[in-house]
Parts: C-alpha cells; sequence; structure tokens
C-alpha cells in the first residue's frame, strides 16, 4: 500500500468510528539498526535509520481525561481514563503508556480518539512498538500544545514501554522512530543522548539496504534478552565499571583475562568490539566512503552469531546467501532470534539478490522471505 492510501484509509475509518473527521494525522516510522546490537543497554553506541514503513494516527479531541484507542489490527477498541501501570493491558497498554508517561512527568495530556493502522510489520525486529510509540506521542504533544522538546521525547516513550508495558528496551528504538532525518542515520550515544546525523543517501551511490524480512517464528526473545542483559551487566560489575561501554577496545584482552565465565567472555567482546566498528561505520559514512562498511556489518553478524549468539539458521542462512550473491555486507538487524537481515548492496542487484536468499531458503524448506529496498526515512511527525 502506498502512504497516501494508508492515510486515506486511516482518515476514512477515524471518520466511520467516531462519526466526525479526525483533527489530523500523524506518523511515526520503524527503524532497521545499520549496526550497533545490544549496545544500548550497555550504554554504548548505535546507528538506526527510519523506514518507509510507517505507523499512522488519526486523532480528534475528546473529553478531558478520556482516551479512546482502535487500530486496524485489533478487532475491539479500548477506552481508558487516568490509569496507572497494569490496569490497561494487551497492544492498547502502549498507548495508555504513552498518556501515562507524559501525565507523570507533569503534562496535562488532552483527552482523544485515536484509529491507527501501519505498514510496519508487527514483531520482526523493525520496532512497530516503537512506530505506534511516536506517532500517539506526537499526536498527543501537538493537540495538547505541550511543551516537551524533540531530545526529552525517546526517554518518555521509552519509559512507557519499559514501566506501563514492562517490556525492559534499551532507548534506540524510540531514538529512531522520533529523532531520524530522511537521508541520515542517527548516530546515538546510548550514555549522554548525544545524538549526530549521519550522512546515508545510498542511492546517490547506486547503492542499496535490501531488507530481508526471515520471516522466522519469534521464540524464547524475552528470556533470552534478559540473559544477555543480565550477563551483561553482570560482567560490568565484575569489572568494576559502570557500563560494558567502559571497556576500551585495547582494553579487552586485559578485562577478558579477569573473567572466568567464557560465555561471559564471549558477550563483553561482542558489545566491546560492537561499539567500535559503530564508530568505524559513522567514521566511513562521513567520508563517503560507503561500500567500505560492508566488511563491518559482516563482521558484526559473525560476531552477533559467534559471541553473543542471537542468531538463527534462517538469519544465518539469509546472510550467507547474500553475501555469496555479491553484497558488500550483511547482518542481522534488530534484538534477534528472528526478525530481518540488511544487505547492503549495489541496486541493479535487488532482484538477483531477492532470488539467492528466496533459493536457499527453499533447500533447508524454510518459509519464505519478503525482501525489499528500505530508504532512509524521517521521524514522527505530523502528516
Ligand atoms: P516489534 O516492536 O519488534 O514489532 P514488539 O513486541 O516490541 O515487536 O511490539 C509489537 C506489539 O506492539 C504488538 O504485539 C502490539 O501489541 C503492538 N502494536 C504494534 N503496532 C500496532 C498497531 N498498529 N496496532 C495495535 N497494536 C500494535
Ligand atoms: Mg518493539
Amino acid at each position: 500500500m502506498s502512504g497516501s492510501d494508508l492515510r486515506n484509509e486511516v482518515r476514512e475509518s477515524f471518520t466511520a468510528l467516531y462519526g466526525h473527521a479526525p483533527e489530523s494525522l500523524w506518523s511515526g516510522p520503524g527503524r532497521a539498526n545499520l549496526i550497533g546490537e545490544h549496545t544500548d543497554y550497555n550504554e554504548g553506541f548505535v546507528l538506526p535509520f527510519a523506514l518507509p514503513q510507517r505507523t499512522v494516527a488519526a486523532v480528534g479531541p475528546a473529553p478531558a481525561g478520556e482516551w479512546t484507542v482502535c487500530s486496524t489490527f485489533e478487532s475491539e477498541c479500548v477506552s481508558f481514563g487516568a490509569t496507572e501501570p497494569g490496569e490497561v493491558t494487551g497492544w492498547a497498554a502502549y498507548v495508555a503508556g504513552i498518556v501515562w508517561a507524559l501525565r507523570d512527568a507533569g503534562f496535562d495530556v488532552p483527552g482523544a480518539r485515536i484509529a491507527l493502522d501501519s505498514e510496519v510489520p508487527v514483531g520482526s525486529g523493525l520496532s512497530s512498538s516503537a512506530a505506534l510509540e511516536s506517532s500517539v506521542l506526537t499526536a498527543l504533544i501537538d493537540l495538547g500544545g505541550l511543551d516537551l522538546p524533540l531530545e526529552r521525547r525517546p526517554a518518555l516513550a521509552q519509559r512507557a514501554e519499559n514501566v506501563y508495558v514492562g517490556a525492559p528496551t534499551g532507548i534506540l528504538d524510540q531514538s529512531a522512530s522520533i529523532r531520524c532525518q530522511a537521508g541520515r542515520a542517527l548516530f546515538l550515544d546510548c550514555r549522554s543522548y548525544e545524538i549526530k546525523q549521519i550522512p546515508f543517501d545510498l542511492a546517490a551511490e547506486g547503492l542499496a539496504i535490501l531488507v530481508i524480512n526471515s520471516n522466522a517464528p519469534h521464540q524464547h526473545v524475552d528470556g533470552e534478552y534478559g540473559a544477555r542483559r543480565k550477563s551483561c551487566e553482570d560482567a560490568a560489575r565484575l569489572l568494576g565499571v559502570p557500563a560494558l561501554r567502559d571497556v576500551p577496545l585495547d582494553g579487552l584482552a586485559a578485562a577478558l583475562e579477569k573473567l572466568d565465565d567464557d560465555v561471559m567472555r564471549r558477550r563483553v567482546r561482542h558489545i566491546v568490539t560492537e561499539d567500535q566498528r559503530v564508530l568505524d561505520t559513522v567514521a566511513l559514512l562521513e567520508a563517503g566512503r560507503v561500500r567500505e562498511i560492508g566488511p563491518l556489518l559482516t563482521a558484526s553478524h559473525a560476531s552477533m552469531r559467534d559471541d553473543f549468539e542471537i542468531t538463527v539458521p534462517q538469519i544465518d542462512v539469509a546472510v550467507s546467501a547474500a553475501l555469496e550473491a555479491g553484497a558488500y555486507g550483511a547482518r542481522m538487524t534488530g534484538g534477534g532470534f528472528g526478525g530481518c537481515v540488511l544487505a547492503l548492496i549495489d541496486v541493479d542487484r535487488a532482484e538477483a539478490v531477492t532470488a539467492a536468499v528466496a533459493d536457499a531458503y527453499g533447500k533447508p524448506g524454510f518459509a519464505a522471505p519478503t525482501c525489499w529496498i528500505a530508504v532512509a526515512s524521517a521521524g514522527a511527525t505530523r502528516l
């Protein structure tokens, strides 16, 4: 569906649901992380960009203290008043969480009626949850004229997801969906929250990022994420640093010697080397040496596969097939255990790489992958 079709549909579904036109439409994008995986909660570096696929929220006013939200993904609309975490559960908790986080920060949140639709695949590691949060957050801020500067918004949306929804995610997803710009990747320091917009106009170089959705079923994601996080936090404590971000690359060997547990050593090695790969990727992009980031992407994948152990066979097969078909580099994006692969390719190789991945999936009988070219897009905005 094109962006304008989606907008028309959401506008019409709002009118059908509530009997009047919405005040306006807002949207927030899904995101892909170019490099820097699991580094966010280690207070390190990430480099996401916003996807063309967006969640669109049609929003209109409601009486004070009343919120209603409907989604094309769900059969029932949900209404709620001022709530505390735990009172609204399920998908609507993402919306109730945004209202709660704004109120908890002292804002007078306007009542609202909301209709949602989305092109962001759910649960594919492209952050449909942040797309939803950022579209609703931006709408409520604009509707209420709330004075919440852009730089404070990601942490507020993260709080909604962490505390209200109960999902212990880092700041990456919300930062990307809120702060990314078209044609740029967002370099984010997850300790200081400082950002830098990095040139990422691949079309100008004849290049493209091919997104390969493995369509692999997500399994054990929450438990494995929690285990990785704990391992990193335990390692930081044993090493006497506030976070693994504080282990420099040239201090890695010495740090590893202090740790007895082989699994923990590998987790640390992934985080420390991954932070450096993000910095190296940023330096190459800023120097206009875009093709040269390929080996960094592929090295990141190897580190996630062998040291952090968060890939699955469908993902590893997609990376290998893309590389064999001529990609400059390829890696899983997102938290792992399924989700998507990004491959840096010459734009005219898109069909050949897509065919090669589909072919490689046929042999072991994996469900077919879905591939598309992702252009770096704008963050959450009023439409
Ligand atoms: P991801 O963010 O990787 O897509 P999550 O598990 O973090 O996966 O978030 C997905 C959840 O977000 C869904 O299960 C649903 O509860 C909620 N969600 C996302 N988009 C929508 C939508 N358009 N309508 C209703 N709920 C949505
Ligand atoms: Mg999510």
